[in-house]
């Protein structure tokens, strides 16, 4: 539940969670091609455009995936009173009509929340409020509290049917876990629907890749999690979908103990899992950033089940004391530990 703090001290939050790293002078290869780099703050991230076409077309294909990333936003933020999720999440009781797209998320993360056995659940909230993190009025709730709340978390209450939305009371949702995830994955299409072939789009702890740079792979460093910045290890040939959730990238602490961001619904406590990090690799960004959540609260065993009746998906998860990196087979011969990170044990766990 709560874990003790480590004696360093640490940056409250990690802004940079994946760090896509300059794959050229990882490789040895030179890049034809210089890329258009471009940045915006959305999100609550700091969202980094790398695209290799020529000038006109990367500064267009990056304008189309701001104003997507915008749209979204709007649509999906609990912070945002005029958004879909603030409409349901105001509505108490009374069915909601909401976008097509809206409702097509919470469906995609209902049916996630059942593959998890609920670890990762929409409905957390409450929890969430409870704890400040939304408000950053963090404060350390009563164990009375934590049981009085818990009763309003459950993904199976939330009832969609077509595009409306039914919460049942007290309850609220909290798209944090999947939103951008989902909005990296629309990021892509929009950008290959304006013609990109190469790209890299890096929103925090989610990194999206199209097809590879001019002349070599692209390469994504993973973000050691003790809240400095560095990567301890590069993945080379990343093409897809990474998602890194750890407790690392937002907490509060008090009386020397840390309290982290990712909910334990089944606890109504930050979890208190045998991990620090953990990267989800795949194809598909949205279900990357609902499993990495998922998987944090799992735990190593569980991860692991889930990994091996799931052959699509990948993970590198670094154990909670930093020692032992579990990854699965198609990372294992992908990585190479960073320099001063050699003393990290790698184990293959399908
Ligand atoms: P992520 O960084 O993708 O792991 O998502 C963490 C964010 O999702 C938190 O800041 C909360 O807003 C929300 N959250 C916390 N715990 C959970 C959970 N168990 N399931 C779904 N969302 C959560
Ligand atoms: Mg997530």
């Amino acid at each position: 539940m709560k874990s003790k703090l480590t004696k360093k001290p640490l940056i409250v939050v990690a802004v940079i969670l994946i760090i896509a790293v300059a794959a050229s002078s990882m490789t040895g290869c030179s890049v034809s091609t210089a890329p258009v780099t471009d940045e915006m703050f959305a999100i609550d991230t700091i969202i980094k455009f790398t695209v290799y076409a020529d000038t006109d077309a990367a500064n267009k294909a990056i304008d189309t995936a701001k104003a997507e990333i915008t749209r979204l936003e709007s649509m999906l933020s609990a912070s945002i009173e005029t958004s879909d999720i603030s409409s349901i999440n105001n509505s108490k009781t009374e069915p909601v009509n909401v976008s097509e797209e809206t409702a097509d998320l919470i469906n995609r993360s209902l049916e996630i929340s059942k593959t998890v056995n609920g670890a990762f659940d929409i409905s957390v909230r409450p929890l969430v409020t409870l704890w400040g993190f939304d408000t950053k009025n963090f404060t350390v709730p009563s164990d009375n509290d934590i049981k009085s709340t818990i009763g309003y978390v459950d993904y199976k209450k939330i009832s969609v049917s077509d595009t409306s939305v039914r919460l049942s009371d007290n309850m609220s949702l909290d798209l944090g876990a999947i939103a951008k995830g989902y909005i990296a994955d629309r990021v892509v299409s929009v950008m290959c629907d304006s013609g990109i072939t190469s790209a890299i789009v890096s929103l925090g702890g989610n990194v999206v890749a199209i097809g590879k740079k001019p002349s070599s792979d692209f390469s994504i460093g993973i973000e050691y999690p003790d809240g400095y910045g560095d990567s301890f290890a590069v993945i080379n040939g990343f093409c897809g979908a990474a998602v890194t959730s750890g407790a690392y990238q937002r907490y509060f602490e008090q009386n020397s103990v840390r309290y982290h961001h990712i909910i334990d619904p089944e606890t109504g406590y930050p979890s208190d899992s045998d991990i620090s990090s953990v990267t989800v690799f795949s194809d598909d960004s949205t279900l990357c950033d609902a499993l990495s959540t998922a998987f944090f609260v799992m735990g190593i065993e569980k991860t692991t089940a889930y990994c091996k009746a799931n052959p699509d998906i990948d993970v590198a998860i670094l154990s909670a004391d930093y020692k032992t990196l579990y990854v699965t087979s198609n990372i294992k011969s992908r990585l190479s530990l960073t320099k001063g990170y050699n003393d990290i044990s790698i184990k293959e766990i399908k």
